[in-house]
């Protein structure tokens, strides 16, 4: 045996090779290529990305939310938004839909349970449900066109484990007396607010008065990261538990390796790992928030003042206006068909105005578009979620099953309201609305 063949079988000695490190993975392409979402003008371009060439540090950015250095965007987010929302943990996901399923799951709701949801709200919330092997028991919502707590609290079965009051188009659901029901009924509260960021009921942001709270940074949410998603709680345990769904699972712990702490902690999980490139934006938004609130509500609060509502005309009922975000004015009207025609005369004059409900338009945000749920779509031949529960006993779904969130989602007239607005520009939007409200429903 040659000198060399025995120090390669000892492992002894010079590695033979030594390789270099290589250009960074992350480079000035992919900047470049991020800058390029701007659309800036070539010339403009071409600047910003010799900036970037000449920019310091060989490596490149690590875009993995674990071993990278420390603090990474990620976990600056996170902080950042525990911190916002006034909560012990605040976990990033990849969408708001992932952070219903890990709260969800933390919770141990599967077959044979049932969780209750508003037959308004984006169909994500209910399907969230179905994907956690629950079944989705469908409620009415109130004039704040928010889940009532009365129609949940009748919903109440002896299977039921969660409730879902989802804070829409800005504004709190009535968390009082939905508190009061959950606690009655030994019941979780999951808030999904993925429409009302930044919003809160007496005092206290929206997010932190449930069990869990279940945040979108999706493209078109109040604030967004293209896609993401917060889940957020102050009980340790059941963020550990969220924790380990959301990374395949438990892979991450700060032990990676460690056998459990305690019963619950390891099982099979999905990967809902949020990425630093969206964690960057997410804390950029997270920043923003409280700027960005204030002054939306600051427009809201202008226009609303200035609104004389006719008779039959009736502002949304929300149950604490001060935690309302602002972000729109939702007006009912005596019938849909004034709605209909008060809102083509708004937006003719430029006021961002439409309807919430036309029977003749499929809206995934209203129950009676969810087929998947109302005919009882299973992904598999096992018929989950409903095989579980015996046909006599499951909840009784058809279209018509909620008229009065029809009636008031018809009768809406919904106007958007920007951060942004010039005090003129308020009071334009009250001005018209004025005009447009007397002309279709009278004085
Ligand atoms: C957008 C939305 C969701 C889903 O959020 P994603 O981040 O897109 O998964 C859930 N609930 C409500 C009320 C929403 O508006």
């Amino acid at each position: 045996m040659s000198k060399t063949d025995k120090r390669a079988r000892s492992g002894a000695g010079k590695p033979a090779v030594r390789l270099h490190a290589g250009p960074p993975k992350f480079g000035v392409e992919e900047l470049c290529e991020l800058v390029d979402l701007w659309r800036f003008p070539p010339k403009q371009k071409r600047e910003i990305c010799a900036a970037i060439r000449r920019a310091p540090g060989p490596m490149g950015p690590h875009l993995f939310r674990y071993y990278g250095p420390t603090p990474g965007k990620v976990a600056q987010a996170e902080a950042a938004f525990r911190e916002a929302i006034g909560v012990k943990y605040a976990l990033a996901v990849n969408s708001c839909t992932s952070a219903l399923i890990c709260a969800l799951k933390a919770l141990g709701i599967g077959a044979g349970d049932e969780v209750i949801v508003p037959a308004y709200t984006f169909f994500a919330t209910a399907s969230a449900v179905a994907v956690a092997n629950a079944v989705p028991v469908i409620v009415e919502v109130d004039e704040s066109l928010c889940l009532d707590p009365e129609a949940a609290e009748k919903a109440v079965t002896k299977r039921t484990k969660a409730i879902i009051p989802v804070h829409m188009r800005g504004a709190p659901a009535a968390m009082d007396a939905i508190l009061d029901v959950a606690r009655r009924h030994s019941l979780a509260v999951i808030e999904d607010v993925a429409q009302a960021c930044g919003g809160s009921f007496r005092g206290q942001r929206l997010g932190s008065l449930g069990t869990f709270g279940c945040f979108s940074f999706d493209a078109y949410k109040i604030i967004a990261s293209g896609e993401g998603g917060f889940v957020t709680t102050d009980d340790e345990w059941l963020y550990t538990r969220a924790q380990s769904w959301h990374d395949t699972a438990a892979c991450w712990r700060p032990d990676r390796y460690a056998r459990e702490r305690r019963e619950g902690e390891l099982f099979c999980g999905e990967n809902y790992r949020m990425s630093e490139l969206q964690g960057a934006v997410a804390l950029a938004q997270i920043r923003k928030l409280d700027r960005l609130t204030r002054a939306t509500q600051r427009c809201h609060r202008r226009i609303a003042a200035a609104l004389e509502l006719p008779k039959g005309c009736k502002m949304r009922q929300v149950p604490d206006p001060q935690g309302d975000t602002g972000i729109c004015l939702i007006i009912f009207l005596p019938d849909a068909e004034m709605a209909k025609k008060a809102a083509a005369a708004a937006k003719a004059e430029g006021v961002p105005a439409g309807g919430i409900y036309d029977q003749t338009v499929r809206d995934w945000h209203l129950y009676c578009h969810w087929d998947h749920i109302l005919e009882r779509k299973p992904v598999s031949p096992d018929g989950l979620p409903w095989s579980a529960i015996p046909a006599a006993e499951q909840p009784r779904y058809s279209r018509d099953m909620c008229p009065r969130t029809l009636d008031l989602l018809s009768r809406s007239l919904h106007v958007a309201v920007g951060a942004h607005y010039t005090d003129e520009e308020c009071d334009a939007i009250a001005a018209v609305l004025n005009r447009v409200l007397v002309g279709c429903v009278g004085k």
